[in-house]
C-alpha cells in the first residue's frame, strides 16, 4: 500500500531562487513538483508553516514543528513526516522534536531536511535531498531510530547531527559517530545502531532556556543577569570533562540552591559519564549542584533541559531527566 507521508515546509534556502529577476519563493507544493513523479515514494500531503529564516528560528515555530510531526503519526495516521528547514539551525529542531516526539517516533520515521544551494543554482541539492527525505521518512526502517536529518543522501541521528560546514553540500556530519543509514534508491539502508530513545516528554518544554560560552576571566554577573531577565536554567559551555572557571561556582551554587538549574556541557567531545563519577578535582562545577551535560554538544544540552524542566520543573526535575538521558 503507497505510503502517507506529510510535508511541513518551513522554506528557506531549499525554497529560494535568487536570480537577478526570478527572485521567488516556492511553497512545498512547488517543491514537490520539481521531484519528477516516479521518483516520488509516496503519497505526500503538504502544509505550509509559516515560519523565521532558520538562523532566527523561534522556540515557539520549533514546539508547533514537534506536535505537529507527533500528531500527525500518532492522530492522524500519517506513516511519516517530512520537515522542510533552513540548515543553520536544523541540528537543534530536530532534537527539540526528538525529545518531544515520545510514541509517534516508534511508529514512524521523523525527517528534517534542507539544502546548502539555493532552488535555482546549478546542481542545486534541495529537490534530491526532498525526494531522498520523503523515501526516509515513508520506509518502515525508519520507525523506532527517532528523529534523523537526511541532506546528501545521508541519514543522520538528531541527537549527533551538527552543520560542520558552512558552503559545502557534505555540510552534515554526526562525528565521532556515524550516520545511522543512508537512502539509496527507493530505500533505506541502515549503517549504524541509532543513540537510545531519550526519556519521555514532560509536556510542553520551557523555551527560557540560556546557553552560555564560558571563558576565561568570565565574569559570574552573567549568570545572574540571565536568570534575571527569566531564563529558568542555564546550560553553561565548560572545556574539557566538563570544567568551568571557579569565579563561577558561587553562582552556581546559588542558582541550584535557588532552583534554577545549571547544565555543564564541553566543548570538547566527551565520554557519556555522569559528573558525579569524574575524580575529585574534575568537573568542580558539580560539587557546588551543576548537572552534567552527559555527552550532548552545548546546543543540544539546551535542547534537553528545555524539555527536562517542562512546565514547572526545577533541579530536581532536571537531575532526574538528565541521569536517565
Ligand atoms: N541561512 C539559512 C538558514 O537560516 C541557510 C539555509 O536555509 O539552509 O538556515
Amino acid at each position: 500500500m503507497t505510503k502517507r507521508v506529510l510535508l511541513l515546509a518551513t522554506k528557506d534556502t531549499i525554497a529560494y531562487s535568487r536570480r537577478p529577476g526570478h527572485e521567488a519563493i516556492a511553497s512545498g507544493a512547488d517543491l514537490l513538483k520539481t521531484i519528477p513523479a516516479d521518483l516520488l515514494t509516496a503519497d505526500v500531503t503538504v502544509e505550509d508553516v509559516l515560519a523565521e529564516p532558520s538562523w532566527d528560528m523561534s522556540p515557539a515555530t520549533m514546539l508547533t514543528l514537534a506536535r505537529r510531526a507527533r500528531a500527525a503519526i500518532l492522530d492522524d495516521s500519517f506513516d511519516g513526516v517530512v520537515i522542510i528547514h533552513g540548515t543553520d539551525t536544523l541540528e537543534d529542531t530536530a532534537f527539540l522534536i526528538d525529545l518531544q516526539a515520545g510514541p509517534a517516533a516508534l511508529h514512524g520515521g521523523i525527517v528534517l531536511t534542507g539544502a546548502m544551494r539555493h532552488l535555482d543554482d546549478l546542481s542545486t541539492d534541495g529537490p534530491r535531498n526532498l525526494a531522498s527525505a520523503i523515501t526516509a521518512a515513508a520506509d518502515p526502517a525508519l520507525a523506532g531510530v527517532g528523529v534523523v536529518a537526511c541532506l546528501n543522501d545521508e541519514l543522520h541521528a538528531a541527537r549527533w547531527v551538527a552543520k560542520v560546514d558552512a558552503t559545502s553540500v557534505t555540510a552534515f556530519s554526526s562525528a565521532p559517530h556515524p550516520p545511522v543509514g543512508r537512502v539509496i534508491g527507493t530505500g533505506v539502508e541502515m549503517l549504524a545502531p541509532p543513540p537510545p530513545r531519550p526519556p519521555e516528554p514532560r509536556g510542553e518544554p520551557e523555551s527560557d532556556v540560556a546557553l552560555i560560552k564560558t571563558y576565561p576571566g568570565i565574569d559570574p554577573v552573567l549568570l545572574t543577569a540571565v536568570v534575571d531577565a527569566g531564563a529558568r536554567g542555564i546550560v553553561l559551555e565548560g572545556t574539557g570533562m566538563f570544567n568551568v572557571p571557579v569565579s563561577l561556582l558561587a553562582a552556581i551554587s546559588d542558582l541550584t540552591e535557588w532552583d534554577v538549574p545549571v547544565v555543564i556541557a564541553s566543548r570538547c567531545r566527551t565520554r557519556d559519564i555522569d559528573l558525579a563519577e569524574l575524580p575529585l578535582g574534575s568537573g568542580l562545577a558539580a560539587k557546588v549542584g551543576a548537572i552534567g551535560a552527559r555527552s550532548l554538544a552545548p546546543g543540544k544540552a539546551r535542547s534537553a533541559l528545555m524539555v527536562a524542566l517542562g512546565p514547572n520543573g526545577g533541579v530536581k526535575a532536571a537531575r532526574d531527566w538528565f541521569q536517565r538521558l
